[in-house]
């Protein structure tokens, strides 16, 4: 959890990018109109990439961040742009989800490694990635939306004053592109790329297929769940989204990387898996574990319950709950090291107006001061703030309306007044679920191990997604299995 954004470097950019030039594309030799130099192209990266370790923390496994250094450098090495130097990161997010940066780079999540089912898969997610770099993708999207997005600025759901910096990140300015794909054309041609990567370094191309199938089969499971839940179905990369796995031009540019194809082909299953043992699924400790509406951070020793029933969302920096209408939502932020007594921190970090009505008091016997408040933009918003362990946490709900607001009064004052000390049971609660290797013995099917599997009622869809056998393959006797406890 983190207070505020980084540093915002719009300005600098846009004088950056208004020195428009001509550069050659790497990969057809001609030239492209973008407005960068491979030099700027650097150094946007490299501030961009400051950025994203604020919001996408590295992932902390050494043999994990070097056996994915690997094949993703391997890939470089017989790309387009083998002179520029790769960086290689899985990073701790629960999200399915793989983007490059300008200049080198390229970051897939642990979720979704998850559902990677071998090195060749792995590889073809990577390779893919770097396709984008080396046809300057992200670079002819920013250039684009910069123009578009000059004077937004960065505002926070229910606090604003919180977060807001009067000025757009690097990130937000590409996150669209970084986190939504490209747009069809970029998008297919990334896979051309991908697959004629593949195929120099040794793994089959057709790798790029069966990804974007089984990304393609778990967004629609995940749809389908969403649905029954009420909620927004999880966005995804534009890969998966922009091309269904029988699209007959991804066939043809995949099959086109034919010609640079190896003799023997490496597939990499029971490496990818040895390497998968243990990797953390679903939220991790680090950044808080919600069971439910409850979320349990054992790392900064608290729990709160969000009202029952509400979809939770955690975010490094944040921790949101929305209402199942959606039409009130709260949220948590971290303030570290604030000065002075609970009522000052909250009159300064939501910036309330001198003289505004704060109550003081205490929750589960820690000092809290509370407001009620209307933000800038007229919205009414509770909000109560509780020191503990040298840090503050401000919790604050807000609806639609007036009259949704005071109908929720009550949800936000018993979800704020429940923050307290993480107990030795509930620590047990916010233990993170991890991916376990399983030898499947004679007689087990999906639905057996879904039995006994903490992923709850869809656990057999999951099972299946991660092991390669959606949506009606059963385990073989001595089969090696991803399976999560
Ligand atoms: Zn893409």
């Amino acid at each position: 959890m983190r207070f505020g954004l980084p540093e915002t470097l719009a300005a600098a950019l846009l004088a950056t990018a208004l020195l428009a030039n001509c550069a050659t594309n790497p990969v057809t030799g001609g030239q492209d109109f973008v407005m960068m130099s491979e030099a700027d192209e650097l150094r946007l990266g490299q501030k961009a990439s400051a950025e994203v370790s604020e919001e996408y923390p590295e992932y902390r496994d050494p043999e994990l961040q070097r056996y994915v250094n690997r094949v993703g450098q391997k890939l470089a090495g017989a790309s387009h742009r083998p002179n520029i130097q790769y960086r290689f990161k899985v990073v701790d997010s629960p999200e399915i989800n793989a983007f490059a940066l300008p200049g080198g780079y390229v970051y897939v999540t642990r979720g979704i490694l998850a559902y990677l089912d071998s090195e060749a898969e792995l590889a073809a997610v990577i390779a893919h990635e770097i396709g984008h770099v080396t046809a300057r993708h992200s670079v002819r999207q920013y250039s684009a939306s910069m123009a578009a997005q000059i004077g937004a600025s960065v505002v926070g759901i229910v606090v604003p004053e919180l977060g807001s910096s009067g000025a757009q990140s690097v990130m937000g300015t590409m996150s669209d592109a970084l986190l939504k794909g490209y747009g069809r054309d970029h998008e297919l041609e990334a896979d051309r790329l991908g697959a004629e990567y593949l195929a120099r370094t040794g793994y089959d191309p057709q790798a790029m297929i069966q990804v974007v199938a089984v990304l393609k089969d778990q967004e629609l499971f995940d749809a389908e769940i969403a649905r029954s839940e009420g909620r927004e179905p999880s966005a995804y990369h534009g890969l998966f989204a922009t091309h269904p796995d029988n699209d007959t031009r991804l066939k043809e540019v995949v099959g086109a990387a034919g010609k640079y194809a190896k003799a023997a082909t490496f597939e990499g299953k029971s490496d990818y898996q040895r390497v998968m043992d243990g990797l953390v699924f679903g939220d991790s400790p680090e950044q808080g574990i919600v069971r439910g509406s409850d979320l349990y951070h054992a790392e900064l020793g608290f729990a709160l319950q969000f009202p029952a029933g509400w979809r939770v969302k955690n975010a490094p920096d944040r921790a949101q709950a929305s209402s199942p209408s959606r039409d009130a939502i709260m949220e948590m932020r971290l303030i570290e090291k604030p000065q002075g007594t609970p009522a000052e921190t909250l009159r300064r970090g939501l910036r309330l107006a001198p003289g505004s009505a704060i109550e003081t008091g205490s929750i589960h016997g820690l000092p809290a001061a509370f407001a009620t408040y209307q933000q800038s933009s007229g919205r009414p918003v509770r909000a109560g703030v509780v020191l503990m362990g040298g840090n503050g946490y401000v919790i604050a709900g807000t609806a639609k309306s007036a009259a949704e607001f005071n109908r929720y009064l009550r949800n936000f004052d018993i979800a704020i007044r429940s923050f307290h000390r993480i107990s030795d049971d509930e620590r047990k609660l916010a233990r993170p679920l991890r991916i376990k290797l399983y030898t499947a013995k004679k007689g087990d099917t999906f639905a057996s191990l879904a039995k006994t599997s903490p992923l709850g009622k869809n656990a057999e869809g999951y099972l299946r997604l991660m092991n390669s056998a959606y949506p009606r393959g059963e385990p073989g006797p001595g089969q090696t299995l991803k399976i999560v406890e």
